[in-house]
């Protein structure tokens, strides 16, 4: 079966070149195909020296997490830059930036990213601390509503909310969601059961991921594959498909 991940983070070391062999390394060990790297602004290197290394790797794309303090042209102009440089997608990571779905920042964010037909994946794990930055799960329903042109992925799925996203998704045709972190964090109870629900209820929007973790993660693909596939479903867009239409990739 053909595995793509949705959500990938290369390892944080101060050789660039290491961890990306690590991550393909591994990869390869746990029958991956490819998948989603994604940068943050807070990570070890330039987004321009990710995007040449994942560039000469055909099975990779790259999403990028920018500083969204800076002005209007200053984002717009280093965005195209990254996208020069291979960047397919954008992210926002709300808790890291500091900043709600209804700011300006964001708002600034998704216009250039609309303008440059971008899709942007948004981190939706509330780890807690949402309230304060005036966080709250409506806010994503209304940006996929107010950029109906745009791609979201809900990263994560929600996290403990995973049925009200994947409620709210059924509500908005341009927006998918990923099984990563959440999967992992969750090892039992509701939410697991919930999210393997989720992901069988909408099943062309849903796509794996992992969210990478270092030397487990051959183990961790096969505990979760063989998790998602107990149900002897179809799960071809779960975990290809759905990659593959999000990122406009045709083969
Ligand atoms: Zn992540």
């Amino acid at each position: 079966m053909e595995i793509f991940d949705s959500h990938l983070h290369l390892a944080q070391s101060s050789d660039l070149n290491w961890s990306f062999a690590k991550l393909t390394e591994n990869m390869r060990l746990a029958d991956v195909s490819g998948g989603l790297i994604i940068c943050n602004q807070n990570d070890a290197w330039d987004f321009e020296q990710v995007g040449e290394l994942v560039g000469l790797n055909r099975n990779f794309k790259l999403a990028i997490s920018p500083d969204l303090n800076v002005s209007t042209r200053a984002l717009g102009k280093a965005i195209k830059n990254w996208k020069r440089v291979g960047a397919v997608a954008l992210k926002i990571h709300p808790r890291i930036q500091k900043t709600n779905l209804q700011s300006r920042q964001v708002d600034n964010l998704v216009r250039q990213a609309q303008d440059l037909n971008m899709p942007i994946v948004i981190c939706s794990f509330n780890d807690g601390s949402w309230s304060r930055i005036g966080m709250t799960n409506m806010q994503f329903l209304k940006l996929a509503d107010d950029f109906p042109g745009v791609k979201f992925l809900w990263a994560h799925a929600g996290g403990h909310s995973v049925l009200d996203f994947m409620f709210m998704a059924r509500r908005v045709p341009n927006v998918f969601l990923d099984t990563s972190f959440t999967q992992s964090y969750f090892f039992k109870g509701a939410v697991l059961e919930n999210l393997n629900y989720a992901t069988e209820s909408l099943k062309n929007r849903f796509m794996f991921g992992t969210d990478f973790e270092l030397d487990s993660y051959p183990e961790s693909v096969r505990r979760l594959s063989d998790f998602y596939l107990s149900h002897n479903l179809d799960r071809t867009a779960f975990f290809a498909g759905n990659y593959k239409f999000f990122l406009g990739i045709n083969e």
